[in-house]
């Protein structure tokens, strides 16, 4: 295996269909877990029923997180707690320093910063405690997860989030994160062997706008993020489906 990306979910913010925009990166030798939603244990187990192996919580070695959105990171209390009172497995967490900033002041310290004990005591706890937590370096400069290279530049979004270039042995796919329709952005992710990219209404990606791009590049392209109104059948782009791997 020299690349796989595998579906986790396809969903929108507000899907009652699917679970919400997630995928499973994998190489040779290493497993990130690209965003982290609600239900994210069920989501990773019905892998399982969708022709891969059933994975849980444990079976990533790094989660990456684009964007401070609920619908992409309100699975991480979850992880991070199994992996520290379940199987005392560190997750190695990453995200730009700006998601960072927010990520335990803004979301997760109220229920995870002070936890009691069956005695009463109370047990002050801190991101690091939870997470080997790594900044990602400037945008487009490349670095590396294992045997995973990888680099970031900023959408076009309500808060700040991160698109991403994955490569490993030669092969390579980029991800739009959530994104107003933004032709640099696409113009960065092209070069990729497959580009997963955002749909959905308002201040997010037109159908339309990608249906203009090339047609080389919508070959390559599988829509993500998209809304339970969109067809899948009849979509002018082909759409991710949960449980779909991608061997690149
Ligand atoms: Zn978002």
């Amino acid at each position: 295996m020299t690349l796989s990306v595998r579906v986790v979910g396809v969903g929108d913010a507000f899907t009652a269909r699917y679970y919400n925009a997630c995928l499973l990166v994998e190489s040779a030798g290493t497993r990130l877990l690209v965003d982290a939603p609600p239900a994210l244990a069920r989501a990773l187990r019905d892998l399982g029923d969708r022709g891969g192996p059933t994975l849980g919580l444990d079976d990533v070695d790094h989660v990456l997180i684009t964007h401070l959105h609920g619908d992409h990171v309100g699975g991480l209390e979850q992880l991070l707690f199994w992996r520290r009172f379940v199987t005392g497995r560190k997750a190695v967490l990453h995200a730009i320093p700006e998601v960072l900033a927010g990520l335990w002041d803004a979301r997760l310290r109220g229920g995870m910063e002070v936890l009691m004990d069956a005695a009463g005591d109370r047990h002050a706890l801190t991101l690091d405690d939870y997470a080997d937590v790594r900044p990602m370096p400037a945008a487009g400069e490349a670095f590396s997860l294992g045997d995973l290279s990888l680099a970031w530049r900023p959408t076009v979004h309500h808060i700040p989030t991160s698109a991403l270039r994955v490569t490993a042995g030669g092969a390579s796919f980029g991800y739009s994160a959530d994104t107003a329709f933004d032709p640099s952005l696409v113009a960065w992710l092209a070069p990729s062997d497959l580009v997963l990219h955002e749909t959905n209404f308002g201040v997010h990606t037109p159908l339309a706008a990608l249906v203009g791009l090339d047609p080389s590049l919508r070959a390559r392209m599988r829509l993500i993020h998209y809304s339970d109104l969109h067809d899948v059948e009849a979509s002018p782009i082909a759409c991710a489906r949960e449980g779909d791997r991608y061997e690149l």
